[in-house]
């Protein structure tokens, strides 16, 4: 797998500024990002000392970048990739409140990252398809929801099924993987077809998410595009603040375990696979990758491994109080490198 970690920051929200915090994450060139902890003077001691730590990525958006500007840079990798008839995966991760879903959702006057590649997807299939007759291509769309270990379809032949308690099993094939037993796959033939889909999916998704039972960030969503057995995955992952902190009950902590659960079964496979790419060593290079150690890593496997390509964007907020969050999320992008 090619992996690579670029970082979004988000503008301070208006809350964040009357709430009287600061901005302590400064992006110091495309490559680089700054994080200063800000101590408070105590009282006695007057130890006021700053400590800026730094982390190096692929890539780093400042506050004001564009959509169009995210869109150009992750297209240059994902449009290639799929031209070459390679898996490719677009993975948004971060706290709650982050930027995730604007980043891959964005909204209807400024589309994110899945409404402009799903846009120009034909045009990448056509271009890497194996014959020229591209009219013939058969594309196909599929989104799901995991929640709480448990895989549901966003997008079920009986549209008006509200049963948000089915799940559903996923199961490997021998040659073609990983795949979700009876997931609904929609033919779909331009990309407006792509869209309604879209659309139509992340509405159902928004049901039975409340401000007191925020699914929606608990969950993680994956939309997939398929044309002749080359998959493009756009996901938007659970939010990774540490879960418990608000005292929920038992079942509140299960969920947290499992969002838990998968983020870290992410962070443990996208490292290992790091760890072989980087060495020339045979028993790294075969070491044993825990896909199996949660639904989304599983789910995954064709897009983390061989000669797909994925990018994760982490997104952060500017503001001092989201700083160990943030710090949190940096670590775990750089442990992917
Ligand atoms: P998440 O999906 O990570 O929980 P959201 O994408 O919903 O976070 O973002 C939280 C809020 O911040 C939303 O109101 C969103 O519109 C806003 N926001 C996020 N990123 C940006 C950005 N880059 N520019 C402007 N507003 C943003
Ligand atoms: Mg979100």
């Amino acid at each position: 797998m090619r992996l690579k970690v670029m970082i979004r920051i988000r503008p301070m929200s208006q809350r964040e500024r009357s709430s009287g915090s600061q901005e302590v994450v400064t992006v110091e060139n495309k490559n680089s990002v700054a994080v200063t902890n800000i101590k408070v003077p105590e009282q006695n001691s007057g130890d006021s000392r700053e400590r800026v730590r730094r982390f190096a990525f692929d890539y780093c958006f400042p506050e004001d970048t564009t959509q169009d500007q995210v869109f150009e840079t992750i297209e240059s990798v994902i449009g290639k990739s799929l031209r070459s008839r390679h898996h490719s995966c677009v993975l948004a991760y971060g706290q709650t409140s982050s930027g995730k879903t604007h980043t891959m959702m964005g909204l209807p006057q400024d589309p994110g990252l899945t409404p402009r590649l799903c846009r120009k997807i034909f045009k990448y299939f056509e271009d890497g398809a194996l014959n020229n007759a591209a009219d013939k291509l058969k594309v196909t769309v599929s989104y799901l929801e995991i929640y709480n270990e448990r895989v549901s379809d966003l997008l079920p032949k009986d549209a008006s099924d509200q049963d948000r308690t089915k799940s559903l099993k996923v199961r490997e094939h021998p040659k073609k993987g990983p795949y979700v037993e009876g997931l609904t796959e929609h033919p779909v033939s331009t990309s407006d077809d792509i869209l309604q889909r879209l659309e139509q999916g992340s509405s159902r998704r928004k049901v039975g998410s409340t401000a007191t039972n925020p699914r929606s960030s608990r969950s993680h969503s994956v939309f997939s595009v398929s044309c002749e057995g080359v998959k493009l995955h756009l996901v938007d992952l659970a939010g990774n603040e540490r879960a418990g902190s608000r005292g929920y009950g038992p079942s509140r902590f299960r969920e947290g375990a499992n969002i838990n659960k998968s983020l870290v079964a992410l962070g443990n496979v996208i490292s290992t696979l790091a760890e072989q790419s980087r060495s020339s060593s045979r028993s790294s290079r075969n070491k044993f990758v825990p896909y199996r150690d949660s639904i989304l890593t599983w789910l995954l496997k064709d897009t983390l491994q061989g000669n797909s390509n994925t990018v994760m964007v982490a997104t952060i907020s500017p503001s001092s109080a989201c700083y160990s969050e943030t710090v949190n999320t940096l670590r775990f992008g750089q442990r992917a490198k």
